[in-house]
Order: C-alpha cells, then sequence, then structure tokens
C-alpha cells in the first residue's frame, strides 16, 4: 500500500483519504451474516483505520445503524447518490473505523490477516488456510 491512499463510491459523489502508516492500518475480513447481506457478497474485506486518520474529501455520507452482538450498534455511512457503503465499524467506544477494501482506488494492495466471524461463514465462500480464523471476533486465541 502507499499512504496516504484513497477511494470512494461507485458514483464519485463520495470521497476519502487515508494517512494512516501500514503499520497502523489492520485487514481482516469478516464472514457475518451482516456482512453477507449488507455487501452481496460472502464477506467484507476490511481496512480498519485508527480515528483522525481518516477523512472524506467529498460529498456527505448518510449513516445506517444496526444492532451489533459485539458493540450494541453498529454504524455505516453510504453514499446519499448511489447508495455505495462507504464506512462501517463504528461503535460506541470504536477507536478508529473501516472500510471496504472495494471501495480503495487501488485494491489490489488488501492483504488479509485475519478471517473473523468463521461460524457464518458460507460453504461457496473458501476459506484462506494461512489465516488465523475466529469464530466471531478477534479475541482470544486463534484457531
Ligand atoms: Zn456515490
Ligand atoms: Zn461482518
Amino acid at each position: 500500500m502507499i499512504s496516504p491512499f484513497t477511494g470512494g463510491c461507485l458514483c464519485g459523489a463520495i470521497r476519502y483519504e487515508c494517512t494512516a502508516a501500514p503499520s497502523e492500518i489492520h485487514m481482516l475480513k469478516c464472514h457475518c451474516r451482516d456482512c453477507q447481506r449488507l455487501s452481496g457478497g460472502p464477506y467484507t474485506p476490511v481496512v480498519y483505520i485508527p480515528a483522525g486518520k481518516f477523512k472524506i474529501t467529498k460529498g456527505t455520507l448518510r449513516h445506517h445503524v444496526t444492532q451489533s452482538e459485539g458493540w450494541g450498534t453498529h454504524r455505516r455511512g453510504f453514499c446519499p447518490e448511489c447508495g455505495s457503503r462507504v464506512t462501517g465499524g463504528e461503535s460506541p467506544g470504536s477507536t478508529g473505523l473501516g472500510v471496504p477494501a472495494s471501495s480503495l482506488d487501488d485494491p489490489s494492495w488488501f492483504k488479509a490477516q485475519a478471517e473473523i466471524w468463521t461460524c457464518d461463514v458460507q460453504p461457496w465462500d473458501p476459506l484462506d488456510p494461512t489465516l488465523p480464523k475466529y469464530d466471531k471476533y478477534p479475541r482470544g486465541p486463534a484457531k
């Protein structure tokens, strides 16, 4: 990856920039049912960024909140024009936020460091045998 990196929604109304160093971001694949329903795919490829290292440079997100088993609520930001999901992972007390790797201008550098919510993985979604796996959230030992 190159820092800063940029991304945005499908139509271009929302643009963002991230100034975090490579060592400050975390990358994971979340296979939970919420991600499946929300994304239309089998998992969300998450790039998690510390608060303060991310800013919207164009447009204004529309936020929606759903219930979260681990955090009470989960707040995600969407483009109000095209509906693309641009941010996520914001909960009470969270120290950062996530963007789906698919929203990056160059998604090719995404490299997952862990797979989470493998309890919900679909049979047509092969897991990477080299990555640590967590039934739900990455607390406790990996499998
Ligand atoms: Zn858009
Ligand atoms: Zn998920």
